[in-house]
């Protein structure tokens, strides 16, 4: 009997394995694909190196600008591809390494609920039973579609087919301005294909502060992104020399659709309804103290909890919570308020907290005080003066929450977000001194004059 049989191996579901050693528990872990889950095999990491590879190839292109010669580079799809795979493999094997290290037992199949616990159907046709005292649910979120766009694998594709293109597209339609959809755009832009951008609603990157926003777009723009937002496309027309993908009376031609407009969560065949999970618009709820389902010795965590950020770190507090509820009864909620969110285009834009939008929404008095990075000496030495940091505060209360833009963004948002987890008032914050010269100088600037008392 297993004190915990885990269903997924992704970012909570191995978070909950590895965490569960701590309290020397028995755990078993079912995977029905590679551990890792879509952040190590098709998500975070993947796109992250990509993107990477991206920034490399335009720091090259612009190394003149620095008085560095060198040659227009050139992009090596085959390699790039194969160091993408080479990270995956390591973190991969890690990730698999430490499981093991923990003693985690490691089950390579499909998990269902059933009364002893976990049924874990292998792929040659046999079944075995792992009987658990708890079961966690980590079984993660799968991209989705719209009509007539479905996924064929080649033409019209999701993010995991994206991250595995054996050669770069020359015209690509995104269909969807949130995080995926920027995230590939700002790539393929940068590695040169030609990028059209389709956004049902009235702004990119719904959620993030418009003035970061503003920063993205304006990149975009230089780079000759097709941005439309506020459209709604028709289904597209196949033929020989292409995807023609209509919205209203106009169209355009492309040689690939990626459709990028959210991911939904995988519940199905897990006999997760028959045990009395309950299930709403396909996400499982959870009590999001203790992350325990309706039944109360089945938690779940990750990307298949109902409203709660689709974020890999979030999967981790997640996991977190759950095996310190599991091992001792005591809550370890995760604080959602202040879970950092970072896009990584370049420039990356990251956020913590609410947006003065939300703030405002919720009801406060909100000041707000913004720093351009144009004055910023690193950012200046580094040419990435595209960018800002914002906090806003309470009028006479703490810090609400912050979003940067531009460079090392989503390394800085975590200072802001101790500030908006510790509720900081802004004189707090500013009364500590960030080194010169760093892009973390734009931080300091802006609780200063958030404080009332600016320097530059
Ligand atoms: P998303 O929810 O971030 O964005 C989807 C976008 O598609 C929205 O802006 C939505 O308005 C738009 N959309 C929906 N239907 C549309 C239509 N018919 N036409 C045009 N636009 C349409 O979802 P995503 O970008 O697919 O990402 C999925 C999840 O994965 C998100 O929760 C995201 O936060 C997470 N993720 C995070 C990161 C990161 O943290 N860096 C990276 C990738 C994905």
């Amino acid at each position: 009997m297993y004190d915990v049989v885990i269903i997924g191996g992704g970012p909570g579901g191995y978070a909950a394995a590895l965490y569960a050693h701590n309290f020397g528990l028995e755990v078993a872990l079912v995977e029905k694909d590679i551990l890792g889950g879509a952040c190590l095999n098709r998500g975070c990491i993947p796109a992250k190196t990509w993107l990477h590879a991206a920034d490399v190839f335009d720091t090259v292109r612009r190394a003149g600008d620095f008085g560095v010669v060198s040659s227009p580079p050139e992009i090596n799809w085959q390699a790039a591809l194969a160091r993408k795979n080479d990270v995956v493999d390591r973190l991969v094997r890690g990730v698999t390494g430490l499981l093991k290290s923990r003693d985690v037992k490691i089950f390579d199949g499909f998990g269902r609920l059933v009364e002893a616990g976990v049924a874990v159907d292998c792929a040659d046709g046999t079944s075995i039973v792992l009987e658990a005292r708890n079961v966690v649910v980590a079984t993660g979120a799968v991209p989705r579609s719209i009509p007539g766009y479905d996924f064929d694998g080649t033409r019209i594709i999701s993010s995991n087919e994206a991250l595995d293109w054996t050669e770069q597209p020359e015209r690509v339609a995104i269909i969807g301005g949130g995080v995926i959809g920027c995230e590939f755009a700002s790539l393929l832009s940068d590695f040169g294909s030609e990028v059209h951008v389709f956004e049902a609603l009235d702004q990119l990157l719904s959620g993030i502060d418009p003035d970061a926003v503003k920063v993205l777009a304006r990149t975009f723009r230089k780079k000759k992104v097709a941005i439309r937002t506020g459209v709604a496309v028709d289904p597209p027309m196949i033929t020989d020399a292409g995807i023609i993908v209509p919205f209203g009376a106009d169209s355009v031609e492309v040689d690939v659709v990626l459709v990028a407009v959210g991911r939904a969560p995988v519940v199905a065949n897990m006999g997760l309804r028959a045990a009395g999970v309950k299930i709403e618009r396909g996400f499982i709820v959870a009590d999001l103290a203790t992350m325990q389902t309706a039944v109360p010795n089945i938690y779940a965590v990750g990307d298949v909890v109902a409203g709660t950020p689709q974020l890999a770190h979030a999967g981790f507090a997640e996991g977190i919570a759950a095996i310190t509820h599991i091992a001792t009864g005591d809550t370890q909620p995760v604080d959602y308020r202040a879970i950092p969110v970072v896009v990584y285009s370049h420039p990356e834009i990251a956020s913590v907290g609410l947006t003065q939008s939300e703030a405002e929404e919720a009801g406060y008095a909100v000041v707000a005080s913004r720093h351009s990075m144009g004055g910023v000496g690193r950012a200046l030495i580094q040419d990435k003066t595209n960018g800002m940091t914002k906090v806003i505060a309470e009028d006479g209360g703490s810090i609400l929450g912050a979003t940067i833009a531009g460079p090392a963004a989503g390394e800085m948002i975590h200072e802001l977000m101790y500030a908006v987890a510790w509720e900081s008032l802004p004189a707090e914050a500013a009364a500590y001194i960030h080194a010169h010269p760093t892009v973390a100088e734009s931080v300091g600037e802006t609780l200063l004059a958030l404080a009332g008392r600016s320097l530059h």
